[in-house]
Formats: C-alpha cells, sequence, structure tokens
C-alpha cells in the first residue's frame, strides 16, 4: 500500500500513500491527502475548543474551575456526553 498513488476526495490532488497513511475506506484508488488530514484535525479540534469553551461558559464559577483544571481529554470526553444528551447542541 505503502507508495500507492491516489486520488485525495477532498481537494483532488494526487499523492502517494506514506508510512503514516491510515486508510479511511474511502473508493478504490481514492483517499485522503496529508494537506487535507491536517486540516481537518485542525477544524475538529478548533470545533471541539469551541464546545469545551461553550460548556465552560454555561457552568457555575466552582464547576466552571474545577472543569477547566480537568485534562483536555476529560474535557473533550465531557462536551462529547453532552453533545450526546442533547444538552450542547451542535450545528455545522
Ligand atoms: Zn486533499
Amino acid at each position: 500500500m505503502k507508495g500507492q498513488l491516489l486520488v485525495c476526495g477532498c481537494c483532488g490532488v494526487s499523492f502517494r500513500i506514506g508510512d503514516d497513511y491510515i486508510d479511511r475506506g474511502e473508493d478504490h484508488g481514492y483517499g485522503t491527502c496529508p494537506s487535507c488530514v491536517a486540516e481537518i484535525k485542525a477544524g475538529n479540534t478548533a470545533l471541539m475548543t469551541t464546545a469545551i469553551d461553550q460548556l465552560a461558559a454555561a457552568l457555575s464559577d466552582d464547576r466552571r474551575a474545577t472543569f477547566e483544571a480537568m485534562p483536555r481529554h476529560r474535557q473533550e470526553f465531557i462536551a462529547m456526553h453532552a453533545m450526546e444528551q442533547g444538552i450542547l447542541q451542535w450545528t455545522i
């Protein structure tokens, strides 16, 4: 698979599969180029940061301090749980 030439399904550029490529089940001959993967990750991080900030802003002072002292992965887990429960709504 490494070295195989694919077409990016996002931007249309041709690229060769590198060592860190993750197969996401795209159609044969298609994939996601490293530039688009980086852009998607950055976008997801920004969206999660927005969700965490909105959640923190809705908490009481004491709970906000506790929430903000948590590690990022714990804040993300709580934000995702709040979205799954419909407490925090998500629109794109
Ligand atoms: Zn691309």
